[in-house]
């Protein structure tokens, strides 16, 4: 098994080459960017020059593509506005070497939970159809969501990933906000694949789930740690309000074990 410890956020193209370096320096072999209110690496030079230094320091990046998506709005315009998001990360995201988008699917509205499935199902193939033609190399990753309003139980991406061949980011914090416990059994079987991206920080929730993110406790860093499956090359991403400082604490725990 293999784990990439890293932080949600690279902050502004700027000094993203130093920060880089900072992480690098203290262990961390992931990032993920943060484009959550919007996709600020805009320039193509800008976008090649990050990719290539954290390709030289052996740092794994993916994208979080921004909030405002929704795959199964009831308005057709809002789909398709939510899809270019989701594309522009793509074409961003190639250019960086990023290995995943991740993105919140949608909402089911006043659609059933089935008919929600059908419908961002086929949004997927169709993104899925226009990456493959583009030649992005990212993979499109639907995460797991923590609220239990939201489209995005582990069983939904689960089902998405294998009936559209897209990638799937496993937030557990989400996961134990929404079912209240997490069942690495479950998980394992759920996600047989070789390589998981993983989100995770300490969480609040209550009866409908995620409350918000909050620093994460060492005793669950280590629960988390035990559980993981020996099998897998994992990325794990902390995004609590602390995420850089969480992530070194996770690779020392990891490291002594
Ligand atoms: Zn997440």
């Amino acid at each position: 098994m293999t784990i990439k410890f890293g932080p949600a956020g690279l902050g502004p193209v700027k000094t993203a080459e130093e920060v880089l370096e900072n992480y690098s320096k203290l262990g961390l072999k992931a990032c993920e960017i943060a484009f959550t209110y919007g996709i600020y690496i805009k320039e193509k030079s800008n976008a090649l020059r990050i990719g290539k230094k954290a390709k030289e320091l052996g740092i794994s990046l993916s994208i979080h593509a921004p909030y405002y998506i929704n795959l199964n709005s009831a308005e057709k315009e809002k789909i398709e506005s939510s899809k270019k998001r989701i594309l522009d990360c793509l074409e961003v995201g190639n250019l960086l070497g990023a290995k995943c988008v991740v993105f919140h699917p949608g909402f089911y509205g006043k659609f059933s939970k089935e008919g929600t499935y059908e419908n961002i199902k086929k949004q997927i193939l169709e993104l899925e159809k226009i990456r493959k033609e583009k030649k992005y190399s990212p993979k499109l990753c639907p995460e797991t969501m923590g609220k239990i309003n939201v489209f995005g139980s582990a069983e939904e991406i689960s089902k998405l990933s294998k009936e559209t061949g897209c990638g799937f980011c496993i937030d557990f914090a989400h996961i134990l906000a929404r079912d209240k416990e997490v069942d690495m059994n479950r998980i394992v079987t759920l996600f047989p694949d070789k390589e998981w991206h993983v989100h995770f920080s300490g969480i609040e929730y209550g009866e409908k789930g995620e409350k918000n993110h909050k620093k994460t406790e060492e005793k669950e860093m280590k629960n988390l740690l035990k559980g993981l499956p020996s099998d897998k090359e994992i990325v794990i991403i902390n995004e609590s309000p602390y995420p850089m400082e969480d992530s070194v604490a996770g690779l020392n725990i990891y490291s002594k074990k």
